[in-house]
């Protein structure tokens, strides 16, 4: 479809950008994919995967052909005895749990975004969620991709089935990969060249490639039996410190989540507490004594430094205890209009032991360039979310802007972090992975889209940077935002406003 009205209905995804695309496709099944990447091939066209479009860095937005994935492939098996299942890319993740909870089973990596993010979608950002402190991001829940390749044939990639000889690593590479490769808990930043140096396995490589290198269109996810019991509590700390200390004694306890709550995005919650930060934690275990002893050690262990305390015995009362987290973005939706949340440095994660280091860095580079900034996240991983808000009429905003970009990224890197822990690259940090990785590791990441997409005809400019790489160009948001028609810029903001990233975006343009 090449209408002006739907290509603007594509313009934009979550995040930052505003880029109208040249068309968009629509494939119902396989086959239709396997035309649209022969007919790019020959025509050395663009294509741009994409899912419900939530990604923040770009990724789901270009100036190519948008392939939207979002419908087309709704087919869902779950098998109880092997603990699978099979996922259409469209299905999302509260569909996949779902079908699997009547068996007591479910995918436990927990996207906030679960009730939109595609099946495809979430395996090509290596996607996450607050218990990934225990279960690990959607990675090693992958067992299997069906995927159509850049010389339009189809393959099912199994884990446990090796390098598929496209890309090897030699003796050099796996040295290079040893020293370069930050030591974080989390990581959607660049092609996974650490895992693939473990695993030896191509699905290594494919997950968080962010459309770069394949499309997906199938995806067997392993499951796991949901835990019986649970229990958690909410910590308040005085001071960045103290609730960096309690931490690392928090994860050694194996909670099934650590999530923090700094008070830049406090301030915006009526009915929070008065504390510094405040950290939500959530322990599953097999028994009710179990669960509940654990958060009494915790308490116990903490009450040296926490000024703040309510404990849940269950999962109603920890619902309640975590209301607080869920009043969050609502409460940045109802900002004023000319102050916009903005996801320019949203996702970096750095160790553990930086944690403190690494927010009060954040509070003083916003101090610095004039922009309020909304921290809060995953604090059991070390990988913190960051809105930034900027008064979007005040002279100079785009400046202050690019200034926070570049302050943060200098940051994360001096503390050994990586600038993405789960939302991935996309177009917005691929000019800076270089700084995190040096200029060899960026050669096998070339190296690596060379293999798989030697023509570069998916998602050129995301992880591999274009020539003209610019984090702030393309913005959605001021008077440089590219021309589309009013009412679907309205019904994208709106979009927006509402998380309602499922609406199917050919509505938009009607
Ligand atoms: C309110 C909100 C909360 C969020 N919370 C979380 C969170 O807790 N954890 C988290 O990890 N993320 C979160 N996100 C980000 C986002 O939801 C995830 O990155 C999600 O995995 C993207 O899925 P999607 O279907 O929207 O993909 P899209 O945004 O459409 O695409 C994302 C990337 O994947 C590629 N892609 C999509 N589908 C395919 C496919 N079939 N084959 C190949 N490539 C493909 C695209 O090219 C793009 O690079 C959040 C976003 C929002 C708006």
């Amino acid at each position: 479809m090449t209408d002006a009205r739907v290509r603007a209905a594509y313009a934009e995804g979550a995040g930052i950008y505003r880029i109208v695309p040249a068309a968009v496709a629509i494939p119902e099944n396989l086959d239709d994919v396997v035309a649209l990447v022969r007919e790019a091939r020959r025509s050395r066209l663009a294509l741009i995967p994409r899912g419900a479009g939530s990604g923040m860095p770009g990724g789901n937005v270009g100036n190519g052909v948008i392939v939207d994935l979002s419908t087309g492939f709704s087919d869902l098996v779950v098998d109880p005895h092997s603990r699978t299942a099979r996922a259409g890319a469209s299905v999302t993740w509260a569909e996949v749990n779902d079908a699997a909870k009547p068996y007591g089973l479910r995918l436990p990596p927990d996207p906030s975004s679960g009730g939109f993010a595609t099946s495809g979608g979430m395996v090509a950002t290596n996607a996450a969620g607050p218990r990934t402190v225990r279960y690990g991001s959607v990675r090693p829940w992958v067992e299997a991709l069906e995927i159509v390749q850049a010389d339009g044939e189809v393959h099912t990639i199994r884990r446990g089935m090796g390098n598929g000889e496209r890309f090897a690593l030699t003796a050099d590479g796996r040295r290079l990969i040893a020293d370069h490769f930050p030591r974080t808990r989390k990581n959607s930043s660049g092609y996974a060249l650490d895992r693939f140096a473990l695993s030896g396995d191509e699905i290594d490589l494919l997950v968080g490639s962010e459309g770069t290198l394949a499309i997906v269109t199938e995806v067997h996810w392993r499951l796991d039996p949901i835990p019986p019991e649970v229990a958690g509590a909410a910590l308040g700390f005085p001071d960045l410190e103290s609730m960096a200390e309690a931490v690392p004694y928090l994860v050694s306890l194996k909670p099934s989540a650590l999530e923090l709550l700094d008070e830049s995005l406090l301030q915006f919650i009526p009915d929070a507490p008065k504390v510094a930060c405040l950290l939500l934690v959530e322990f599953e275990r097999e028994t009710a004594a179990a669960a509940r002893g654990v958060v009494g050690d915790a308490v116990r262990g903490l009450k040296h430094v926490v000024t703040h305390v309510e404990t849940a015995v269950n999962r109603t009362g920890l619902e309640r205890l975590w209301d607080v987290r869920r009043q969050a973005s609502p409460a940045l939706a109802r900002l004023p209009p000319t102050q916009r949340s903005l996801q320019l440095i949203e996702d970096g994660c750095v160790p553990l032991d930086e944690l403190a280091a690494y927010i009060a860095g954040l509070r003083a580079a916003a101090d610095r360039r004039g922009i309020p900034v909304a921290i809060f996240g995953h604090a059991g991983d070390g990988h913190v979310h960051v809105n930034a808000l900027p008064d979007t009429t005040r002279d100079g905003w785009r400046e202050a802007l690019r200034g926070l970009f570049d302050d943060v990224t200098e940051l994360v890197q001096r503390l050994g972090g990586v600038p993405s822990g789960e939302h991935g690259v996309g177009r917005l940090r691929a000019g800076v992975l270089e700084r995190f990785y040096g200029p060899e590791v960026m050669q096998l990441f070339r190296d690596v889209k060379r293999a798989y997409d030697p023509l570069s005809i998916f998602n050129p400019g995301v992880i591999i940077p274009a020539t003209d790489w610019s984090p702030v160009a393309a913005l959605k948001v001021g008077a440089g935002a590219a021309a589309i028609p009013e009412d679907i810029a309205t019904r994208l903001r709106e979009v927006e406003r509402s998380a309602a990233w499922a609406t199917p975006k050919l509505e938009l343009a009607h």
